[in-house]
């Protein structure tokens, strides 16, 4: 994993490279039951070199912290390693040239369960799209796992939607076994 994060850092395989600050590798545990994956860095994640660390960040960490865990117990990362200028969505020879990474940090950690946080990594991950709809559900990734969760910003945009993402998060806890 500490391999991975390196080369992340020296990355210039896109041309994301040249207007980040900080690329974002990913953290957390490498042996983790639970990986989380978003679809890139924003704005706080770039210049923290961080995953998940603005508003969104917290309430990710709140729902974690809902279900027992906390961040340094599962692993999160992103589709991107690096953030894509204002914010835009990556485009697909980004995230095909990106996607490697993430490849490896999955054959390495080898996770029971992956949660793909909103419509963006879904789609990347499984193709399939309307978040609102298949949230909670599970689906093959590579023979493993993966539940598409929404996006911790929707709960800050809509707090209604947090009992659903609680009730998500707890399926994430009960597939893992943890
Ligand atoms: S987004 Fe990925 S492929 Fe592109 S420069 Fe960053 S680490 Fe490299």
């Amino acid at each position: 994993m500490e391999d991975i994060g390196s080369e992340v850092r020296s990355c210039t395989l896109c041309t994301l490279s040249d207007s980040r600050t900080n690329p974002v590798p990913g953290e957390g545990d490498p042996d983790a039951d639970i990986m989380l994956i978003g679809e890139g860095p924003g704005k706080n994640e770039d210049e923290q070199g961080r995953p998940f660390v603005g508003r969104a960040g917290e309430l990710l960490t709140e729902l974690l912290r809902n279900i027992g865990l906390s961040r340094e117990r599962v692993f999160i990362t992103n589709v991107v390693k690096c953030r894509p200028p204002n914010n835009r969505d990556p485009k697909k020879e980004e995230i095909k040239k990106c996607q490697p990474y993430l490849n490896r940090q999955i054959e390495a950690i080898q996770p029971e369960v992956i949660g793909t946080l909103g419509n963006h990594a879904t789609e990347t991950l499984i193709g399939e799209k309307g978040i609102s709809k298949i949230h909670g559900k599970e689906f093959d990734y590579e023979g493993r796992i993966l539940i598409p969760l929404y996006h911790p910003a929707a709960g800050l945009y809509n707090p209604n939607l947090k009992p659903t993402m609680e009730k998500d998060f707890n399926k994430l806890k009960d597939i893992s076994g943890k």
